[in-house]
Protein backbone atom coordinates (compact mmCIF):
# COMPACT_ATOMS: atom_id res chain seq x y z
CA UNK A 1 0.00 0.00 0.00
CA UNK A 2 1.61 3.30 -1.07
CA UNK A 3 2.32 5.89 1.61
CA UNK A 4 -0.44 8.35 2.77
CA UNK A 5 0.88 11.94 3.67
CA UNK A 6 -0.66 14.51 5.64
CA UNK A 7 -0.69 18.31 5.77
CA UNK A 8 1.97 19.75 8.16
CA UNK A 9 -0.28 22.44 9.84
CA UNK A 10 0.72 24.25 13.26
CA UNK A 11 3.46 21.63 13.98
CA UNK A 12 1.84 18.56 13.69
CA UNK A 13 1.00 15.99 10.37
CA UNK A 14 -3.06 16.26 10.66
CA UNK A 15 -5.92 14.61 9.52
CA UNK A 16 -8.12 16.46 7.01
CA UNK A 17 -10.26 13.63 6.02
CA UNK A 18 -12.57 15.99 4.02
CA UNK A 19 -9.97 16.57 1.48
CA UNK A 20 -9.43 14.31 -1.29
CA UNK A 21 -6.92 12.31 -2.04
CA UNK A 22 -4.63 12.75 -5.51
CA UNK A 23 -2.29 9.88 -6.50
CA UNK A 24 1.06 10.45 -6.97
CA UNK A 25 2.93 8.37 -9.33
CA UNK A 26 6.92 7.84 -10.99
CA UNK A 27 6.85 9.22 -14.87
CA UNK A 28 9.48 7.22 -15.82
CA UNK A 29 6.89 3.27 -15.12
CA UNK A 30 3.64 4.82 -13.83
CA UNK A 31 4.06 3.19 -10.14
CA UNK A 32 2.12 4.54 -7.84
CA UNK A 33 4.27 6.66 -5.12
CA UNK A 34 1.95 7.82 -2.46
CA UNK A 35 -1.55 9.53 -1.91
CA UNK A 36 -1.33 13.44 -0.94
CA UNK A 37 -4.30 15.59 0.09
CA UNK A 38 -5.93 18.09 -1.78
CA UNK A 39 -6.48 20.73 0.48
CA UNK A 40 -9.92 22.48 0.30
CA UNK A 41 -10.37 26.12 1.52
CA UNK A 42 -11.17 24.79 5.47
CA UNK A 43 -7.58 23.08 5.51
CA UNK A 44 -6.13 26.15 3.78
CA UNK A 45 -7.74 28.47 6.34
CA UNK A 46 -6.27 26.20 9.49
CA UNK A 47 -2.98 26.66 7.79
CA UNK A 48 -2.84 30.53 7.43
CA UNK A 49 -4.81 30.64 11.05
CA UNK A 50 -1.50 28.91 12.25
CA UNK A 51 0.84 31.17 10.52
CA UNK A 52 -0.69 34.24 11.52
CA UNK A 53 -0.60 33.13 15.25
CA UNK A 54 2.47 31.89 14.94
CA UNK A 55 4.33 35.32 13.15
CA UNK A 56 4.65 37.92 16.11
CA UNK A 57 6.70 35.73 18.07
CA UNK A 58 8.60 34.49 15.20
CA UNK A 59 9.54 37.73 14.65
CA UNK A 60 10.36 39.09 17.78
CA UNK A 61 12.68 36.33 18.09
CA UNK A 62 16.74 37.88 16.93
CA UNK A 63 17.46 37.55 13.35
CA UNK A 64 20.26 35.09 14.55
CA UNK A 65 18.34 32.78 16.01
CA UNK A 66 15.76 32.51 13.18
CA UNK A 67 19.03 31.75 11.34
CA UNK A 68 19.98 28.84 14.04
CA UNK A 69 16.51 27.40 12.76
CA UNK A 70 17.40 27.53 9.05
CA UNK A 71 20.83 26.15 9.50
CA UNK A 72 19.44 23.15 11.99
CA UNK A 73 17.15 22.20 8.81
CA UNK A 74 20.51 22.43 6.12
CA UNK A 75 21.87 20.11 8.62
CA UNK A 76 18.74 17.31 8.36
CA UNK A 77 19.29 17.61 4.58
CA UNK A 78 22.37 16.89 4.45
CA UNK A 79 22.26 13.97 6.80
CA UNK A 80 19.59 12.71 4.97
CA UNK A 81 20.81 13.52 1.35
CA UNK A 82 20.73 10.35 -0.41
CA UNK A 83 17.22 9.06 0.42
CA UNK A 84 15.80 12.86 -0.44
CA UNK A 85 17.56 12.33 -4.14
CA UNK A 86 16.20 9.26 -4.24
CA UNK A 87 12.66 10.68 -3.67
CA UNK A 88 12.65 13.48 -6.38
CA UNK A 89 14.17 10.98 -8.84
CA UNK A 90 11.26 9.06 -8.49
CA UNK A 91 8.67 11.21 -8.35
CA UNK A 92 9.89 13.76 -10.81
CA UNK A 93 12.01 11.94 -13.12
CA UNK A 94 15.25 13.81 -12.87
CA UNK A 95 18.42 11.55 -13.06
CA UNK A 96 20.08 11.02 -9.17
CA UNK A 97 23.21 13.08 -9.79
CA UNK A 98 20.88 16.47 -10.58
CA UNK A 99 18.77 15.19 -7.85
CA UNK A 100 21.63 15.03 -5.68
CA UNK A 101 22.93 18.22 -6.38
CA UNK A 102 19.46 19.99 -5.77
CA UNK A 103 19.42 18.59 -2.36
CA UNK A 104 23.11 19.81 -1.94
CA UNK A 105 22.21 23.25 -2.99
CA UNK A 106 18.68 23.38 -1.13
CA UNK A 107 20.94 23.23 2.48
CA UNK A 108 23.45 25.69 0.69
CA UNK A 109 20.43 28.02 0.07
CA UNK A 110 19.63 27.42 3.83
CA UNK A 111 22.72 28.34 5.13
CA UNK A 112 23.05 30.97 2.70
CA UNK A 113 20.11 33.05 3.89
CA UNK A 114 20.94 32.00 7.62
CA UNK A 115 23.96 34.13 6.74
CA UNK A 116 21.78 37.48 6.25
CA UNK A 117 20.52 37.67 10.24
CA UNK A 118 22.91 40.32 10.73
CA UNK A 119 22.28 42.35 7.86
CA UNK A 120 18.95 43.07 7.25
CA UNK A 121 19.35 46.64 7.60
CA UNK A 122 17.76 49.51 7.79
CA UNK A 123 18.91 53.39 6.58
CA UNK A 124 19.05 56.57 8.22
CA UNK A 125 17.90 59.17 6.06
CA UNK A 126 19.18 63.02 6.49
CA UNK A 127 16.13 65.26 7.36
CA UNK A 128 15.10 68.59 6.00
CA UNK A 129 14.12 69.93 9.38
CA UNK A 130 15.90 70.45 12.55
CA UNK A 131 16.14 68.62 15.17
CA UNK A 132 14.58 65.58 13.54
CA UNK A 133 15.93 61.97 12.43
CA UNK A 134 14.77 60.09 9.78
CA UNK A 135 14.74 55.99 10.03
CA UNK A 136 13.53 53.77 7.42
CA UNK A 137 13.13 50.39 8.84
CA UNK A 138 12.90 46.83 7.22
CA UNK A 139 9.86 44.82 8.50
CA UNK A 140 8.32 41.88 7.49
CA UNK A 141 5.59 41.33 5.41
CA UNK A 142 3.82 39.07 7.99
CA UNK A 143 2.08 35.66 6.20
CA UNK A 144 3.60 34.45 3.17
CA UNK A 145 2.24 31.86 1.03
CA UNK A 146 4.85 30.25 -1.46
CA UNK A 147 3.45 27.86 -4.55
CA UNK A 148 5.69 25.79 -6.13
CA UNK A 149 6.23 24.19 -9.92
CA UNK A 150 7.64 20.30 -9.82
CA UNK A 151 10.38 20.84 -12.24
CA UNK A 152 12.72 21.77 -9.14
CA UNK A 153 10.38 20.84 -6.43
CA UNK A 154 12.99 20.26 -3.10
CA UNK A 155 15.10 23.99 -4.39
CA UNK A 156 11.87 25.97 -4.50
CA UNK A 157 11.03 25.27 -1.02
CA UNK A 158 13.99 26.75 0.10
CA UNK A 159 13.85 29.48 -2.29
CA UNK A 160 10.68 30.97 -1.05
CA UNK A 161 11.03 29.69 3.08
CA UNK A 162 14.64 30.96 3.71
CA UNK A 163 14.10 34.55 2.62
CA UNK A 164 10.50 34.81 4.00
CA UNK A 165 11.78 32.97 7.61
CA UNK A 166 14.97 34.75 7.77
CA UNK A 167 12.97 38.26 7.10
CA UNK A 168 10.52 37.29 10.20
CA UNK A 169 7.73 36.46 7.81
CA UNK A 170 5.82 33.10 8.35
CA UNK A 171 4.61 30.54 5.03
CA UNK A 172 2.56 28.00 4.00
CA UNK A 173 3.92 26.87 1.49
CA UNK A 174 1.95 24.75 -1.48
CA UNK A 175 4.11 22.08 -3.54
CA UNK A 176 3.03 21.38 -7.23
CA UNK A 177 0.65 18.22 -7.12
CA UNK A 178 3.03 16.60 -9.03
CA UNK A 179 6.17 16.00 -6.69
CA UNK A 180 4.38 16.92 -3.18
CA UNK A 181 6.44 13.91 -1.41
CA UNK A 182 9.26 15.65 -1.37
CA UNK A 183 7.99 18.67 0.58
CA UNK A 184 6.60 16.47 2.91
CA UNK A 185 9.88 14.88 3.40
CA UNK A 186 10.84 18.22 4.08
CA UNK A 187 8.38 18.98 6.90
CA UNK A 188 9.13 15.80 8.24
CA UNK A 189 12.89 17.09 8.93
CA UNK A 190 11.92 20.92 9.51
CA UNK A 191 9.97 19.40 12.26
CA UNK A 192 12.38 17.08 13.83
CA UNK A 193 15.21 20.58 13.70
CA UNK A 194 12.85 21.92 16.06
CA UNK A 195 11.33 24.34 14.22
CA UNK A 196 8.38 26.10 16.33
CA UNK A 197 4.84 25.43 15.15
CA UNK A 198 3.32 27.50 12.56
CA UNK A 199 6.27 28.86 11.59
CA UNK A 200 6.59 26.99 8.46
CA UNK A 201 3.15 25.05 7.21
CA UNK A 202 2.68 22.77 3.94
CA UNK A 203 -0.63 22.06 2.53
CA UNK A 204 -0.85 20.24 -0.65
CA UNK A 205 -3.47 20.18 -3.67
CA UNK A 206 -4.15 20.67 -7.18
CA UNK A 207 -3.97 24.55 -8.20
CA UNK A 208 -8.02 24.86 -8.35
CA UNK A 209 -8.72 23.96 -5.04
CA UNK A 210 -5.68 24.59 -2.82
CA UNK A 211 -3.85 27.12 -4.71
CA UNK A 212 -6.74 29.10 -5.50
CA UNK A 213 -7.87 29.30 -1.61
CA UNK A 214 -4.07 30.28 -0.75
CA UNK A 215 -3.86 32.94 -3.32
CA UNK A 216 -7.43 34.66 -2.42
CA UNK A 217 -7.04 34.41 1.31
CA UNK A 218 -6.95 38.12 2.68
CA UNK A 219 -4.50 36.98 5.31
CA UNK A 220 -1.65 36.64 3.10
CA UNK A 221 0.69 39.35 2.77
CA UNK A 222 2.50 37.94 -0.24
CA UNK A 223 2.22 34.94 -3.03
CA UNK A 224 5.69 33.97 -3.71
CA UNK A 225 4.74 32.30 -7.12
CA UNK A 226 7.06 30.03 -9.38
CA UNK A 227 5.16 28.25 -12.64
CA UNK A 228 4.03 29.45 -15.91
CA UNK A 229 2.41 32.47 -16.97
CA UNK A 230 -1.00 31.38 -17.59
CA UNK A 231 -0.75 30.77 -13.99
CA UNK A 232 0.72 33.58 -13.37
CA UNK A 233 -1.53 35.70 -14.72
CA UNK A 234 -4.57 33.66 -13.32
CA UNK A 235 -2.88 34.54 -9.56
CA UNK A 236 -2.57 38.19 -10.06
CA UNK A 237 -6.10 38.01 -10.88
CA UNK A 238 -7.05 36.11 -7.97
CA UNK A 239 -5.20 38.57 -5.60
CA UNK A 240 -6.92 41.56 -7.16
CA UNK A 241 -9.30 42.37 -4.76
CA UNK A 242 -7.03 41.88 -1.60
CA UNK A 243 -4.14 43.54 -3.64
CA UNK A 244 -1.64 41.37 -1.96
CA UNK A 245 1.51 41.56 -3.08
CA UNK A 246 2.91 39.01 -5.80
CA UNK A 247 6.36 38.17 -6.46
CA UNK A 248 5.94 36.05 -9.84
CA UNK A 249 8.57 33.31 -11.29
CA UNK A 250 7.80 32.56 -14.54
CA UNK A 251 8.57 30.98 -17.76
CA UNK A 252 11.47 31.40 -20.13
CA UNK A 253 12.23 31.04 -23.85
CA UNK A 254 15.64 31.76 -23.44
CA UNK A 255 17.79 32.54 -26.23
CA UNK A 256 21.56 30.96 -27.19
CA UNK A 257 23.60 33.61 -29.43
CA UNK A 258 26.40 31.87 -31.27
CA UNK A 259 28.82 33.76 -33.10
CA UNK A 260 31.59 32.96 -35.19
CA UNK A 261 34.38 33.65 -33.32
CA UNK A 262 32.89 31.67 -30.16
CA UNK A 263 34.60 28.47 -28.70
CA UNK A 264 32.28 26.27 -31.04
CA UNK A 265 32.61 23.19 -29.61
CA UNK A 266 32.27 24.66 -25.57
CA UNK A 267 29.37 26.42 -26.98
CA UNK A 268 27.50 23.03 -28.34
CA UNK A 269 28.41 21.36 -24.69
CA UNK A 270 27.15 24.11 -23.04
CA UNK A 271 23.89 24.04 -25.08
CA UNK A 272 23.47 20.69 -25.68
CA UNK A 273 23.68 19.88 -21.79
CA UNK A 274 21.68 22.79 -21.26
CA UNK A 275 18.95 20.81 -23.00
CA UNK A 276 19.27 17.48 -21.44
CA UNK A 277 19.30 18.32 -18.21
CA UNK A 278 16.19 17.73 -16.00
CA UNK A 279 14.90 16.90 -19.66
CA UNK A 280 15.08 20.39 -21.04
CA UNK A 281 12.27 21.64 -18.03
CA UNK A 282 14.42 24.14 -16.65
CA UNK A 283 13.16 28.01 -17.02
CA UNK A 284 16.70 29.37 -17.79
CA UNK A 285 17.88 26.53 -19.94
CA UNK A 286 18.59 27.40 -23.81
CA UNK A 287 15.21 27.16 -25.93
CA UNK A 288 16.78 28.63 -29.16
CA UNK A 289 19.67 29.14 -30.68
CA UNK A 290 20.95 32.02 -33.22
CA UNK A 291 23.71 30.27 -35.06
CA UNK A 292 26.29 33.12 -37.25
CA UNK A 293 26.15 31.46 -40.59
CA UNK A 294 29.89 30.71 -41.19
CA UNK A 295 29.36 28.35 -38.17
CA UNK A 296 26.14 26.98 -38.71
CA UNK A 297 27.33 23.72 -39.97
CA UNK A 298 29.82 23.60 -37.50
CA UNK A 299 27.98 24.06 -34.42
CA UNK A 300 24.74 21.73 -35.62
CA UNK A 301 27.00 19.24 -36.13
CA UNK A 302 28.58 19.28 -32.65
CA UNK A 303 25.63 19.76 -31.68
CA UNK A 304 23.43 16.77 -33.44
CA UNK A 305 26.25 14.62 -32.03
CA UNK A 306 26.36 15.57 -28.75
CA UNK A 307 22.14 15.21 -28.45
CA UNK A 308 22.00 12.03 -30.49
CA UNK A 309 24.41 10.70 -27.75
CA UNK A 310 22.42 11.43 -24.76
CA UNK A 311 21.67 8.44 -23.06
CA UNK A 312 17.90 8.28 -21.89
CA UNK A 313 15.20 6.33 -19.82
CA UNK A 314 14.56 5.55 -16.02
CA UNK A 315 17.32 6.92 -14.21
CA UNK A 316 16.26 4.65 -11.04
CA UNK A 317 16.39 1.39 -13.48
CA UNK A 318 19.57 2.71 -14.92
CA UNK A 319 21.47 4.89 -13.19
CA UNK A 320 23.69 5.52 -16.37
CA UNK A 321 21.13 7.21 -18.14
CA UNK A 322 21.56 10.91 -18.75
CA UNK A 323 18.13 12.22 -19.22
CA UNK A 324 14.91 10.99 -17.36
CA UNK A 325 11.19 11.13 -18.85
CA UNK A 326 9.44 14.41 -19.07
CA UNK A 327 6.64 14.67 -16.16
CA UNK A 328 3.40 13.63 -17.06
CA UNK A 329 1.81 12.85 -20.47
CA UNK A 330 0.12 16.54 -21.04
CA UNK A 331 3.91 17.59 -20.98
CA UNK A 332 4.89 14.57 -23.40
CA UNK A 333 1.59 15.80 -25.62
CA UNK A 334 2.91 19.17 -25.08
CA UNK A 335 6.43 18.48 -26.90
CA UNK A 336 5.38 15.99 -29.90
CA UNK A 337 2.84 18.62 -30.59
CA UNK A 338 5.07 21.46 -30.66
CA UNK A 339 7.53 19.29 -32.92
CA UNK A 340 4.91 17.94 -35.48
CA UNK A 341 3.75 21.48 -35.96
CA UNK A 342 7.65 23.03 -36.26
CA UNK A 343 7.67 20.29 -39.23
CA UNK A 344 4.76 21.42 -40.88
CA UNK A 345 5.74 24.88 -40.63
CA UNK A 346 9.17 23.72 -42.33
CA UNK A 347 11.54 22.88 -40.07
CA UNK A 348 13.87 19.68 -40.56
CA UNK A 349 14.81 17.25 -38.01
CA UNK A 350 17.94 16.55 -37.92
CA UNK A 351 18.02 14.01 -34.66
CA UNK A 352 15.15 12.95 -32.82
CA UNK A 353 11.76 14.34 -33.00
CA UNK A 354 9.71 11.40 -31.97
CA UNK A 355 8.19 10.42 -28.52
CA UNK A 356 10.86 7.57 -27.34
CA UNK A 357 9.03 3.80 -27.12
CA UNK A 358 10.47 2.40 -23.97
CA UNK A 359 7.46 0.29 -23.24
CA UNK A 360 6.69 2.95 -20.21
CA UNK A 361 6.95 6.69 -18.82
CA UNK A 362 6.53 9.82 -20.72
CA UNK A 363 10.00 9.60 -22.41
CA UNK A 364 11.05 11.70 -25.67
CA UNK A 365 14.15 12.09 -27.77
CA UNK A 366 16.46 14.02 -27.63
CA UNK A 367 15.80 16.50 -30.59
CA UNK A 368 17.61 19.57 -32.64
CA UNK A 369 15.48 21.17 -35.27
CA UNK A 370 17.05 23.33 -38.16
CA UNK A 371 15.73 25.90 -40.53
CA UNK A 372 14.28 27.37 -37.71
CA UNK A 373 12.62 31.30 -38.43
CA UNK A 374 11.26 33.82 -36.46
CA UNK A 375 7.42 33.02 -37.00
CA UNK A 376 7.04 29.63 -36.15
CA UNK A 377 5.92 28.51 -32.76
CA UNK A 378 8.91 26.43 -31.46
CA UNK A 379 10.70 29.83 -31.78
CA UNK A 380 8.45 31.65 -29.49
CA UNK A 381 6.72 29.59 -27.22
CA UNK A 382 8.01 27.75 -23.84
CA UNK A 383 9.16 24.37 -25.00
CA UNK A 384 9.76 22.68 -22.38
CA UNK A 385 11.64 19.21 -23.11
CA UNK A 386 14.67 18.15 -24.92
CA UNK A 387 14.64 19.58 -27.91
CA UNK A 388 16.43 22.39 -29.84
CA UNK A 389 15.14 24.47 -32.79
CA UNK A 390 17.97 26.42 -34.51
CA UNK A 391 17.79 29.49 -36.76
CA UNK A 392 20.60 30.40 -38.89
CA UNK A 393 21.41 34.60 -38.70
CA UNK A 394 24.19 36.86 -40.21
CA UNK A 395 25.01 39.05 -37.17
CA UNK A 396 24.77 39.86 -33.76
CA UNK A 397 22.67 42.92 -33.82
CA UNK A 398 20.06 40.37 -36.54
CA UNK A 399 20.61 37.78 -33.00
CA UNK A 400 19.69 40.23 -30.46
CA UNK A 401 16.32 41.59 -32.64
CA UNK A 402 15.19 38.56 -33.08
CA UNK A 403 16.23 37.48 -29.16
CA UNK A 404 14.66 40.40 -27.92
CA UNK A 405 11.27 39.91 -29.72
CA UNK A 406 9.78 37.67 -27.16
CA UNK A 407 7.05 37.84 -24.58
CA UNK A 408 9.62 36.27 -22.29
CA UNK A 409 12.53 38.00 -20.89
CA UNK A 410 14.57 35.68 -18.18
CA UNK A 411 17.51 34.78 -19.34
CA UNK A 412 19.91 34.14 -22.37
CA UNK A 413 23.36 33.79 -23.14
CA UNK A 414 25.83 34.75 -26.03
CA UNK A 415 29.43 32.25 -26.79
CA UNK A 416 31.68 35.12 -28.23
CA UNK A 417 35.50 34.85 -27.74
CA UNK A 418 35.18 39.10 -28.39
CA UNK A 419 34.84 40.93 -25.79
CA UNK A 420 33.23 43.63 -27.49
CA UNK A 421 30.11 41.66 -28.87
CA UNK A 422 30.01 40.63 -25.20
CA UNK A 423 29.65 43.78 -23.66
CA UNK A 424 26.89 44.47 -26.56
CA UNK A 425 24.96 41.65 -26.39
CA UNK A 426 24.85 42.36 -22.39
CA UNK A 427 23.64 46.02 -23.19
CA UNK A 428 21.22 45.27 -25.48
CA UNK A 429 19.53 41.88 -24.54
CA UNK A 430 16.36 42.69 -22.49
CA UNK A 431 16.83 40.00 -20.17
CA UNK A 432 17.25 39.36 -16.36
CA UNK A 433 20.18 37.59 -16.95
CA UNK A 434 22.60 36.72 -19.74
CA UNK A 435 25.70 34.09 -19.46
CA UNK A 436 28.79 34.67 -21.44
CA UNK A 437 30.47 31.74 -22.50
CA UNK A 438 28.05 29.66 -20.17
CA UNK A 439 24.63 28.58 -19.73
CA UNK A 440 22.15 27.99 -16.76
CA UNK A 441 22.50 27.42 -13.21
CA UNK A 442 21.93 30.90 -11.17
CA UNK A 443 24.02 31.77 -8.12
CA UNK A 444 22.30 32.16 -4.76
CA UNK A 445 24.26 35.79 -4.10
CA UNK A 446 22.34 36.63 -7.32
CA UNK A 447 18.88 37.68 -8.71
CA UNK A 448 16.79 35.75 -10.48
CA UNK A 449 14.01 37.65 -11.79
CA UNK A 450 12.25 37.94 -15.61
CA UNK A 451 11.31 40.55 -17.68
CA UNK A 452 7.99 41.05 -19.81
CA UNK A 453 5.85 37.52 -19.30
CA UNK A 454 8.69 35.96 -17.18
CA UNK A 455 7.75 38.01 -14.09
CA UNK A 456 7.67 40.33 -11.67
CA UNK A 457 10.23 40.88 -9.09
CA UNK A 458 12.76 38.22 -8.28
CA UNK A 459 14.08 35.75 -6.25
CA UNK A 460 18.38 34.96 -4.74
CA UNK A 461 20.54 37.56 -3.19
CA UNK A 462 19.80 40.59 -1.25
CA UNK A 463 17.29 42.03 -3.63
CA UNK A 464 15.62 38.79 -3.61
CA UNK A 465 15.65 38.95 0.10
CA UNK A 466 14.05 42.23 0.31
CA UNK A 467 11.15 40.83 -1.31
CA UNK A 468 10.08 39.45 1.71
CA UNK A 469 9.74 42.74 3.65
CA UNK A 470 8.25 46.09 3.94
CA UNK A 471 9.74 49.19 4.44
CA UNK A 472 8.44 51.43 7.55
CA UNK A 473 9.95 54.94 8.07
CA UNK A 474 9.93 56.61 11.12
CA UNK A 475 10.17 60.84 11.23
CA UNK A 476 11.77 61.57 15.02
CA UNK A 477 11.12 64.96 15.89
CA UNK A 478 13.71 65.50 18.96
CA UNK A 479 14.57 69.03 19.01
P1 LIG B 1 2.00 25.61 -13.30
O1 LIG B 1 1.76 27.07 -13.49
O2 LIG B 1 1.15 24.67 -14.02
O3 LIG B 1 1.87 25.22 -11.75
C1 LIG B 1 2.67 25.84 -10.75
C2 LIG B 1 1.93 25.78 -9.43
O4 LIG B 1 0.77 26.59 -9.51
C3 LIG B 1 1.45 24.39 -9.03
O5 LIG B 1 1.65 24.22 -7.64
C4 LIG B 1 -0.03 24.44 -9.35
O6 LIG B 1 -0.81 23.57 -8.57
C5 LIG B 1 -0.35 25.88 -9.01
N1 LIG B 1 -1.56 26.42 -9.63
C6 LIG B 1 -2.15 26.06 -10.79
N2 LIG B 1 -3.27 26.79 -10.99
C7 LIG B 1 -3.38 27.62 -9.94
C8 LIG B 1 -4.32 28.62 -9.57
N3 LIG B 1 -5.38 28.91 -10.33
N4 LIG B 1 -4.13 29.31 -8.42
C9 LIG B 1 -3.05 29.06 -7.64
N5 LIG B 1 -2.14 28.10 -7.93
C10 LIG B 1 -2.29 27.40 -9.07
O7 LIG B 1 3.55 25.41 -13.63
P2 LIG B 1 4.37 24.02 -13.65
O8 LIG B 1 3.94 23.25 -14.84
O9 LIG B 1 4.31 23.39 -12.31
O10 LIG B 1 5.85 24.55 -13.84
C11 LIG B 1 6.44 24.78 -15.08
C12 LIG B 1 6.54 26.27 -15.36
O11 LIG B 1 7.26 26.91 -14.30
C13 LIG B 1 7.31 26.58 -16.62
O12 LIG B 1 6.65 27.57 -17.36
C14 LIG B 1 8.66 27.10 -16.10
O13 LIG B 1 9.32 27.94 -16.99
C15 LIG B 1 8.23 27.79 -14.85
N6 LIG B 1 9.36 27.95 -13.91
C16 LIG B 1 9.89 29.19 -13.72
C17 LIG B 1 10.97 29.37 -12.87
C18 LIG B 1 11.56 30.73 -12.63
O14 LIG B 1 12.36 30.87 -11.72
N7 LIG B 1 11.19 31.75 -13.40
C19 LIG B 1 11.52 28.26 -12.21
C20 LIG B 1 10.96 27.00 -12.42
C21 LIG B 1 9.86 26.85 -13.28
Amino acid sequence: MANQYRNYIDGEFVVTAEDPLIEVRNPANGELLAFVPDAGTATVERAVAAATRAQPAWERLPAIQRAQHLRAIATKLRQHKDRLAEIITREQGKVLGLATVEVDFTADYLDYMAEWARRIEGEVIPSDRPGESIFLLRKPIGVTAGILPWNFPFFLIARKLAPALITGNTIVIKPSEETPINAFEFAHLAHEAGLPPGVFNLVSGRGASTGAALSTHPGIGLVSFTGSVATGARIMQAVAPNLTRVNLELGGKAPAIVLADADIELAAKAISDSRVINTGQVCNCAERVYVERRVAEEFTNLLVARMAATRYGDPMADRSVNMGPLVNQAGLDKVSAMVIKARQEGAEVITGGAVADLGQGFHYQPTVLTGCHHDMEIMRKEIFGPVLPIQVVDSLDEAINFANDSDYGLTSSIFTRDLSSAMRACHNLRFGETYVNREHFEAMQGFHAGRRKSGIGGADGKHGLYEYTETHVVYMQHG
